[in-house]
């Protein structure tokens, strides 16, 4: 057991680790350190509140820590780094029914806060207004993440849901919720548990529709919102079983997860309100522009002849690198190159893959230095200098359509222009659109090839011949 001053003590110290473990994720280099900070962290946080003074039955709670824990690495070990962001989505459902069940067990057994008979009425409603946000934000973001979850597996189409008037409804679902917010808290008319079931109902209802009208290339984002509804959530539930630590960590959650938010809508050139709203006003059309041109292929000799040849090599990686593992090969690549005298860089965009900072993560996993990783921006002003760019696995963060094709579904997002180079080599299978479900024109430039195959097998095909 400890006591409540040595307990707080222990939260700040976990509160300032995990500061530190942002801190820490926010570059590559100092990455494995930051993690490092928030296990440290959530030992500390996990150890103080079991043995704090307030606990009761420490068997429960550790034979469900073990049964969790042995879940948690069996799920994570299994997982393939390409199903990642499902996880992310699955695992933020469970903070948000967490939420949900803490708020009912708090509604049954509000602990400490009737404590004080000064102020009971006040902390009475205090600690029901905590009880109904708490549940209300922990069922949006349950039903949300499963949502998302599908949408992410495939199992839900991808394409929003827009049908009409789906705004006003969301609004008037808004002002039931608060008007029985109110009446919850004054204890009239219906029951009050006859509150929180129709609050909850709407709240499971508003999550479901929320992340259904998002979709195609804007779901990083939803990515990005529910990881800061999960940490509201878990700030709620801070709040109802007076937990400092866990409003602290909540919190952090919420607010970092709100900043990515709009990073990655800056990164799409979206507006953050109108994707959180899911797509007020942003309601795309179906591109019909017919594409011009042809589409030619080269083979992987002939790839490596290029290579040969040219002094500049910008590498654009996608999704279709990490299906394809092949981040390792294109370290060999960029290896056999760098010591060929060549310059050899990567253009990485910001919504590349499926995960924020999914192609960091699997360049950093190969070994590839951090110094010729470049993101976009930066990227985009050299290639009208660049010889060679070769697209492993991309396709929607390359397609010129969203600068020039107003009715193209990404119009407007921000893309890596590597038609400027003088010569383009797009490594996929087929000619199969991306995630946003795109027809891409960059396939019919007169200066881009595609090389056809799993995007390993065609790497390790050119490095063979570039070794020979
Ligand atoms: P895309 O999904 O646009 O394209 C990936 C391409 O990879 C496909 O066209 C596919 O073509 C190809 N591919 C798949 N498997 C292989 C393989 N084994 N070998 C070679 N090629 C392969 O990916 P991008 O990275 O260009 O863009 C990311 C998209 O995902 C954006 O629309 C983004 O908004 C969205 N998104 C991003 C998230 C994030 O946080 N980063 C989260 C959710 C969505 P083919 O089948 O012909 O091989």
């Amino acid at each position: 057991m400890i006591t409540g001053n040595l307990q707080t003590a222990a939260y700040l110290f976990a509160s300032i680790l995990f500061i530190l473990s942002l801190g820490g994720l926010s570059s590559q280099e100092s990455a494995k350190k930051g993690v490092f900070y928030g296990i440290i962290g959530m030992i500390i946080a996990i150890l103080s509140t079991i043995m704090g003074e307030s606990v009761q039955g420490h068997a429960y709670i550790l034979v469900a820590i073990a049964i969790a824990a042995i879940i948690g690495i069996v799920v994570a070990r299994k997982v393939e780094m390409t199903s990642m962001p499902q996880l992310v989505a699955i695992l933020h459902s469970f903070v948000g029914l967490a939420a949900v069940l803490v708020g009912y067990g708090s509604f049954i057994n509000p602990g400490e806060a009737h404590a004080d008979p000064e102020f009971a009425t006040a902390m009475e409603r205090i600690h029901l207004v905590e009880v109904y946000l708490g549940v209300f934000i922990g069922a949006i973001t349950f039903t949300g993440s499963i949502i998302a979850w599908g949408k992410l597996e495939g199992k839900i189409m991808s394409k929003p849901l827009l049908y009409p008037g789906r705004h006003a409804i969301n609004i008037l679902l808004v002002i039931i919720t608060l008007t029985m917010m109110v009446l919850f808290t004054l204890d009239a008319g219906l029951s009050q548990w006859t509150y929180l079931y129709i609050m909850t109902a709407i709240a499971a209802f508003i999550g479901v529709m929320l992340v259904m009208a998002i979709g195609g290339a804007d779901m990083p984002v939803v990515v990005s919102m529910l990881n800061s509804y999960s940490g509201w959530a878990a700030a709620a539930a801070g709040f109802m079983l007076g937990n400092d630590l866990l409003i602290v960590t909540g919190a952090l959650v919420g607010s970092s997860g709100a900043i990515l938010s709009i990073i990655m809508c800056r990164a799409m050139n979206r507006s953050f309100i109108s994707v959180i709203l899911g797509g007020f006003g942003g309601v795309a059309v179906a591109s019909t522009k017919e594409m011009e041109g042809e589409v030619t292929s080269i083979t992987h000799d002939e790839v490596a002849e290029l290579l040969k040849e040219s002094s500049s090599l910008v590498i654009v990686p996608g999704y279709g690198m990490a299906v394809a593992k092949a981040q390792y090969p294109v370290y060999d690549l960029v290896d056999i190159l760098r010591k060929a005298g060549k310059k050899v860089r990567f253009g990485i965009h910001p919504v590349a893959g499926r995960l924020p900072g999914h192609m960091n993560v699997l360049l950093a996993e190969a070994n590839v230095p951090y110094d010729i990783v470049l993101e976009m921006e930066e990227i985009n002003e050299d290639l009208p200098e660049t010889d060679v760019v070769m697209v492993i696995g991309a396709n929607d963060i390359v397609n010129p359509g969203a600068q020039d094709d107003p009715g193209s579904p990404i119009y407007g997002m921000p893309v890596i222009e590597v038609w400027n180079a003088k010569k383009v080599i797009v490594m996929k299978r087929s000619m199969a659109a991306g995630y946003a479900g795109v027809e891409n024109p960059l396939f019919y430039k007169e200066n881009a090839d595609m090389l056809y195959g799993d995007a390993k097998d065609s790497v390790d095909k050119i490095n063979m011949a570039l070794r020979r």
